[in-house]
This record gives C-alpha cells, structure tokens and sequence, in this order.
C-alpha cells in the first residue's frame, strides 16, 4: 500500500531504504469552489476545512509519496485560484507542470463546462506528455448530483485523460488519486 511521509522524515530514513526519488510539479485547476484547496489539504495534511478560505492567486505545498516499487515521487503542488480574474495566471503553473488535475463539482454543471475549457487549455498550451487526470469532487453530495459519472468517464476517455470521482470531506479516493498521477509519470531510473 503506498503511504505518504513527512519530508524531514524522508530525508533521514529514505535514502537508505528508497533507491529512487524524483519530483514532480503538478497544478491544479478548475472553477472557484470546486474544492481544490481541500483537496490538497486533505492529501498533505489529512485534514478538512470547511471554513477554507477561497485561494488567491495561487499556492503551494509539498508532499511526498512511497511507492510499492522503492520509488518516492515529491510532488511540488500549485493550486490555482479558480476566478476568471486569474485565469491569466493560470499559465505560469500549468506550463512546465509534468501533471495538471482539473476539478470539478459533481453538483455543479457549470464546473464540468468550465473544467472542459481547461482541458483544452492545457491541450494547446500544457508541456508534452503532461499528465491529465479529471476529478469529479464532492462525491458525499451524491443526492444533488448533476454531473453523471459515465458522461465524465466517457469525457475523460475521449480526451485520453483519467478520471476519478473524490470527496476531500470524507477523503474518498484522496490518496488513489495521488497514487495513479505517480504511476502514470515518467520512472526515475535507479541509481
Ligand atoms: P477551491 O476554490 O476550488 O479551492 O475550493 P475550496 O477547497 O476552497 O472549497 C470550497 C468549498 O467547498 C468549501 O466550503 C469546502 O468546505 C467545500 N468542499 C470542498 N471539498 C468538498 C467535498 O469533498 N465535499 C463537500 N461536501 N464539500 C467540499
């Protein structure tokens, strides 16, 4: 089972036990209020705040993430704000971004649309090979569902992306969701 570690407690323990490291930065976007932040939240420090404040410009923190395979991958996280008055920002992280996770709110159709402009954002204008993952957030609101899983898979196929449904409230598929960015990108080569 992969785990995440702390990075202080990476750097004492892990070069001895992991052969191979390698880092990553990886962006995310979508519309404001999809829950990128608690996202992130919950994957690096395992919490969620539903007084978290709206992002501003963008932010960034850190985590890293043991693999079965002895790898560790440090993933540098950019998490934009979703206002159309930062859109223009937007490519400053996605640009040289190796991964980029477009969100949105499974009770929102708005944020499917707008997670759709992304998409062909980064199709025009992201690094090659970048790494696309779609994610349908707040799946514990499934009762005011508006977006189906089957019209965001068949989105996601066509558009050679992987989608994944989460709740950073209950930290459904939080950790799955960083798991399979990892496996998807490029392997360090052992040493
Ligand atoms: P961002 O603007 O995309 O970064 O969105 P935030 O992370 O700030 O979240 C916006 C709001 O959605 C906050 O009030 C969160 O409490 C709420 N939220 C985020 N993720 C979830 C989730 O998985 N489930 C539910 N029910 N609410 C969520």
């Amino acid at each position: 089972m992969p785990y995440t570690l702390p990075y202080a407690l990476m750097c004492s323990v892990c070069y001895n036990n992991f052969k191979r490291i390698k880092q990553f930065a990886l962006v995310l976007l979508g519309d404001s209020g999809v829950g990128k932040s608690c996202i992130v939240l919950r994957f690096v420090r395992g919490q969620f705040d539903p007084t978290s404040k709206v992002t501003v410009g963008a932010s960034f923190l850190s985590q890293t993430l043991a693999l079965e395979d002895s790898t560790i991958v440090k993933f540098e996280i950019w998490d934009t704000a979703g206002q159309e008055r930062y859109a223009a920002l937007a490519p400053l992280y996605y640009r040289g971004a190796a991964a980029a996770i477009v969100v949105y709110d499974i009770t929102s159709p708005e944020s499917f649309s707008k997670a759709q402009y992304w998409v062909k954002e980064l199709q025009k204008h992201g690094s090659p090979g970048i790494v696309m993952v779609l994610v349908g957030n707040k799946a514990d609101l499934h009762e005011n569902r508006s977006v189906s899983s089957q019209d965001a898979q068949e989105y996601a196929e066509k558009n050679n992306m992987f989608f994944i449904e989460t709740s950073a409230k209950t930290a459904d598929n939080i950790n799955q969701l960083f798991e399979e960015i990892a496996k998807r990108l490029p392997r360090p080569t052992a040493s």
